[in-house]
């Protein structure tokens, strides 16, 4: 039987579903050896900094990964990142394919002035704060202010709103970063506006979310009834599915009882935004008032303003570029996952750009890895692999392999510089 090496670098969902598939398409006479490379000492991506901690359910997809690295012939390096600590080119030249499953880490950029206030935030750097992600412990979340503006109509828009809606008694039970819950226990925000750039029929949401908001205990959720019986007659009897669906959650929210809570959360729509304002720190944004014309959405000229002390834009994000491994528009350069011409293909957010729930990167990185199998030589390489490139050398890394999940930290030089780092800091405290 031939064993084909195969790399996969990022450990979340996209990556795990592509082990999967090659587990799944293991034949007699082809099997896989699967190495996941992660840059952070732990895996799951999305699935632990992205996927909101009031939705525990949905975290729940990890069982599947645990199974998938234990079902044999993988191994998961952590803490080693491809471009910096290993060559992109030296996997290409060791595995027989290299899957990128990093997705997209960079929240898209509003452009507009004053974005850059302190109190402007992109939900980018908030989601992974609140989930305790180790590169955004330390961000700085203004929350002494009465009103939040979340920009954007999408599930990751409607996740910020809630988290900074709810009563943090709500986030006890989940797994929310400790440093977050301190922040939001002291949070004086009683009212998140979300602003739609379009109407209600043209938003990102996704029914089961929406049909979450009248259940919240503790927050009023409120969306103009006449605003959704608008978008009802626009779209007639010819809506597709999806759009239904959501416009009948939303119509079900205008009828539900949304008074007598301390907090509110209020969808609004046909607002762009167009200036954030302030002296030192967000004040106030500026949305300029659309409409629709001939069934296109177009700027009236007018503009109203909130006044606000936070401004969080959630419209989507793009993929933070490797070195070694073509980017176009945000994502991996490929077709159909295939980064041409190499034996490199990406899965995930990487290859289609930032779309779609957890269980679409199944059926996503099923059918890339069923090219990638198409690609292969007869005969797997044998060149080594990233053992080659790392054991030894100054890089600190983990190990999990096989069901007995092994621990190992290899690099002496890591756990001398991380000795001499704690007794430095014990003797220096002012210096980290
Ligand atoms: P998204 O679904 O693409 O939504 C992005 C939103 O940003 C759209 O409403 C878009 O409006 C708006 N937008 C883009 N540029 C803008 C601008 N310059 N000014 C104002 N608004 C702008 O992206 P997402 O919310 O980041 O979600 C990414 C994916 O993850 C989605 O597939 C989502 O369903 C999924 N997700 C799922 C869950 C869940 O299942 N619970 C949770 C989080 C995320 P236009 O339509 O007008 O462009």
């Amino acid at each position: 039987m031939a064993t084909f090496r195969i790399a996969i670098v990022g450990a979340g969902p996209a990556g795990y579903f592509a082990a999967q598939a090659l587990q799944n398409l293991t034949t007699e006479d082809k099997s896989f050896a699967i190495d996941m490379i992660e840059r952070l000492p732990t895996p799951w991506g999305l699935v632990r900094s992205g996927v909101a901690p009031d939705h525990p359910k949905i975290k729940t997809v990890s069982k599947v990964f645990e199974k998938v690295a234990t079902a044999g012939n993988f191994r998961l390096f952590g803490n080693v990142e491809l471009g910096t600590d290993v060559a992109t080119t030296d996997l290409i030249d060791r595995y027989d394919a290299v899957i990128i499953a990093t997705g997209s880490s960079l929240g898209r950029k509003l452009g507009i002035p004053g974005e850059e206030l302190f109190g402007s935030l992109s939900a980018a750097d908030f989601v992974p704060w609140y989930n305790g992600h180790p590169d955004y412990k330390d961000l700085v979340v203004p929350v002494d202010c009465e009103t939040a503006v979340v920009i954007g109509a999408g599930n990751v828009a409607m996740d910020v709103a809630r988290m900074l809606a709810l009563e943090p008694s709500e986030l006890d039970e989940t797994d929310t970063a400790d440093h977050a819950l301190e922040v939001l226990r002291r949070s004086a925000i009683r009212k998140v506006i979300v602003c739609a750039r379009r109407g209600p029929e043209h938003a990102a949401f996704t029914a089961p979310e929406l049909r979450e908001l009248p259940k919240l205990e503790h927050t009023n959720v409120i969306i103009d009834a006449a605003e959704i019986q608008a978008a009802l007659a626009r779209v007639g009897d010819e809506a597709e599915k999806d759009v239904r669906s959501n416009l009948a959650a939303m119509e079900l929210i205008t009828q539900t009882d949304n008074s007598g809570r301390d907090r509110t959360m209020e969808f609004k729509f046909f607002l762009a935004p167009l200036e954030i304002r302030g002296t030192d720190r967000a004040e106030e944004i500026i949305l300029g008032i659309n409409n629709i014309e001939d069934g296109k959405v177009v700027a009236t000229g007018e503009t109203t303003t909130i006044k606000c002390g936070l401004v969080i834009s959630a419209i989507g994000y793009e993929a933070s570029s490797i070195h070694g491994v073509p980017y176009a528009k945000g994502k991996v350069e490929n077709v159909d996952g295939r980064v041409v011409g190499t034996n490199v293909y990406a899965v995930g957010w990487a290859k289609r750009g930032p779309s779609g729930v957890i269980g679409t990167n199944k059926s996503d990185a099923s059918d890339v890895v069923k090219l990638l199998i198409e690609d292969l030589p007869a005969q797997p390489k044998e060149r080594g692999d990233i053992t080659d490139l790392i054991v030894g050398h100054r890089i600190d890394f983990f190990c999990f392999h096989g069901t007995n999940t092994i621990y190992i930290s290899f690099n002496l030089y890591g756990i001398w510089r991380r000795s001499l780092q704690r007794l430095l800091q014990r003797t220096f405290p002012s210096c980290n």
